[in-house]
């Protein structure tokens, strides 16, 4: 079995490494816009184009129209016509709108291929380049596919592309589990343990809403709302960050303890429809929650159950089984009127996850 993953790392570069990553995104948009423009050109003159004969035509006229180019990686004009027949791919199977053209700091990334790139700790060499320094390392062993540059507000980042090597380490507890997310404490446990949200995040958030309030309150297009809204994208990304490192400690911790493990297939649009709630299970990032779990127990061979998406894991008793009608968000303490059953709201709904593992067999 192949599992593909990417991690993506921020990077430090120096004065000149950050010039040539300009460089090089400015290229790659370039050349992507010129590619769809031909395409377009060619498409209403009655012809069927195709990416690699763009590209042909493109590498006939580049040494003498484009010479800037050969300042750096020649992926960064190359890899543009793939991305673009892809996208074109996708857009005939009705899987993704028609190709757009891209514009300066919407789209500022470029690929590179791993004949290109060597990484050694927490460092990466890129052609022409040397030695960029990253914040932390690679997070998995497996084999680097590719790589692509981009920039997110002012930081520079690498997403690395990566083939897994099977996990040595699996997981060969047979204990099992049942997690319940939730929006006040990030997941609670069958066992009783609990994960708090981590405690930069609600600093963020709350540090969020009061520069978005105030941008809204800026004049358009001044100096002072851009620089706002400059400082509001690197916050985001800051949220990012420290959201994911979360969940990775919780779906680590949870496929190396037990070897059965149950979640529920939270109906994410009907809850996203709650417009409370919704903001805080974007933030909690529910959909990476299971992403990770799901890649997770693949390589460590834990039992991944996911319930039904009508399963009442919060409405029913988890002492009885006995099944409440109504249950308000409100109600933080389950009470069961059939047998008095008194507990936590969330780690009822967990134990009543975990006794699935039994049912199912
Ligand atoms: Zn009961």
């Amino acid at each position: 079995m192949e599992i593909k993953l990417s991690h993506k790392i921020c990077l430090d570069p120096n004065y000149k490494q950050e010039q040539y990553f300009k460089q090089a995104c400015g290229i790659a948009r370039f050349t992507w816009n010129w590619a769809l423009e031909e395409w377009n050109r060619q498409y209403k003159s009655g012809f069927k184009p195709k990416a690699f004969e763009l590209k042909k035509s493109f590498n006939a006229i580049k040494k003498i129209e484009f010479p800037w180019m050969y300042d750096v990686t020649k992926y960064a004009s190359q890899q543009p016509f793939i991305h673009l027949q892809t996208a074109f791919n996708r857009f005939f199977q009705a899987s993704s709108r028609y190709p757009q053209f891209k514009k300066k700091g919407h789209h500022d990334s470029f690929y590179i291929g791993n004949d290109h790139i060597k990484l050694d700790g927490k460092r990466i060499k890129l052609p022409k380049l040397g030695w960029v320094k990253m914040r932390e390392a690679l997070r998995f062993s497996g084999k680097v596919i590719s790589a692509t540059v981009s920039r997110v507000a002012n930081k520079w980042f690498v997403s690395l592309n990566v083939k897994l090597y099977q996990a040595p380490n699996s997981c060969d507890s047979q204990a099992g589990v049942g997690v319940d997310l939730g929006i006040k404490t990030l997941a609670t446990l069958s066992n009783e343990e609990t994960f708090e949200a981590p405690k930069p995040l609600k600093c963020f958030l709350k540090k969020l809403k009061r520069m978005q309030r105030s941008l809204s309150r800026r004049v358009k297009c001044s100096h002072n709302r851009h620089k706002l809204r400059f400082k509001i994208a690197s916050l985001h990304a800051k949220i990012t960050n420290v959201r994911q490192d979360s969940l990775h400690k919780l779906t680590s911790y949870l496929t190396d303890q037990f070897g059965g493990i149950v979640i529920e297939d939270l109906n994410v649009k009907g809850m996203l429809s709650n417009r409370k709630l919704s903001r805080a299970i974007a933030d909690l990032g529910f959909y990476e929650f299971r992403r990770q779990l799901e890649y997770k127990s693949q390589l460590k061979g834990n039992y991944l159950l996911i319930a039904d998406r009508w399963f009442p894991s919060s409405k029913t008793c988890s002492n009885c089984g006995q099944k409440k009608e109504k249950l308000k968000l409100s109600e933080r303490i389950y009470y069961c009127s059939a047998c008095g059953h008194e507990q936590d709201r969330d780690l009822n709904a967990a134990i009543n996850l975990k006794n699935l593992l039994y049912q199912s067999g």
